[in-house]
């Protein structure tokens, strides 16, 4: 019951903030059609990150993990017009369908999706020197969040805000014998986010759609 009553408060908050969207709803139903999993972010958890991103003025924008996109919109709604977006995507049928609702969204002028596993993606972009992000989004596979910590320093300038999603998972954070993998990876993390004198970090944990989870946030110095 707890579950239909986190779900209901969300919809509350969605009906009274966010208002009906045509192109994000038209997404999750290409999402839907195109057999990719539900596990994009909720409204109400993408319209915060949307308004994060705006709050600090992004220009440039690193997400990792795309699916289908619809935490991109959000982001790349927060964008100026001459702003950045690159989110990286390791399943091309994921990103041939991000691709599909950021064009419908009318932002594929900023957004560029790539495909491949982001650990080279990201290997490569620091190789390339590319210019530093002004916020990125962590939310691809958790045993990866260690080494996409320590790209995202590389592709980061003072001032740089990091969010990466999923690191409470239903309270399997506090547990050092869980079974999953993915727990060890948001451990690892939050290891590495404290022992890391450039950042000043905390974690919210969140309930809602999409049941007990949380959010950890990050500002480079
Ligand atoms: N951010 C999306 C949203 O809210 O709309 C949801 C992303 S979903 C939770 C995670 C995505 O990361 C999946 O599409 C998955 O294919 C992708 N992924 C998993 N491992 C990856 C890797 N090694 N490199 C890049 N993407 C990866």
């Amino acid at each position: 019951m707890q579950a239909d009553d986190w779900r209901a408060v969300d919809d509350y908050i969605a009906e009274r903030l966010l208002g009906d969207d045509s192109v994000l709803d038209a997404a999750l139903a290409a999402n839907a059609a195109g057999g990719l999993p539900a596990i994009d972010v909720s409204p109400v958890q993408g319209k915060m990150l949307h308004l994060l991103a705006r709050g600090m003025g992004a220009r440039r924008i690193l997400e990792i993990g795309t699916l289908g996109g619809y935490s991109t919109i959000w982001l790349a709604r927060a964008l100026p017009a001459d702003g950045r977006l690159v989110t990286l995507e390791l399943e091309p049928r994921h990103a041939d369908v991000a691709r599909g609702n950021i064009a419908r969204a009318g932002l594929s002028d900023r957004v560029e999706v790539r495909v491949g596993a982001a650990n080279d993606t990201l290997q490569q972009m620091i190789a390339n020197k590319e210019e530093p992000f002004d916020f990125i989004f962590v939310d691809a596979d958790k045993e990866g969040y260690p080494a996409y910590l320590r790209a995202a320093l590389q592709l980061s300038r003072p001032g740089t805000m990091l969010v990466f999603d999923n690191v409470v998972r239903e309270g399997g954070v506090i547990d050092p014998d869980h079974a999953d993998p993915r727990v060890h990876g948001v451990r690892a993390l939050f290891e590495a986010l404290a022992a890391e004198p450039r950042l000043s970090a905390t974690a919210v944990q969140t309930v809602g759609a999409k049941k007990w989870d949380g959010f950890a946030l990050a500002i480079v110095a």
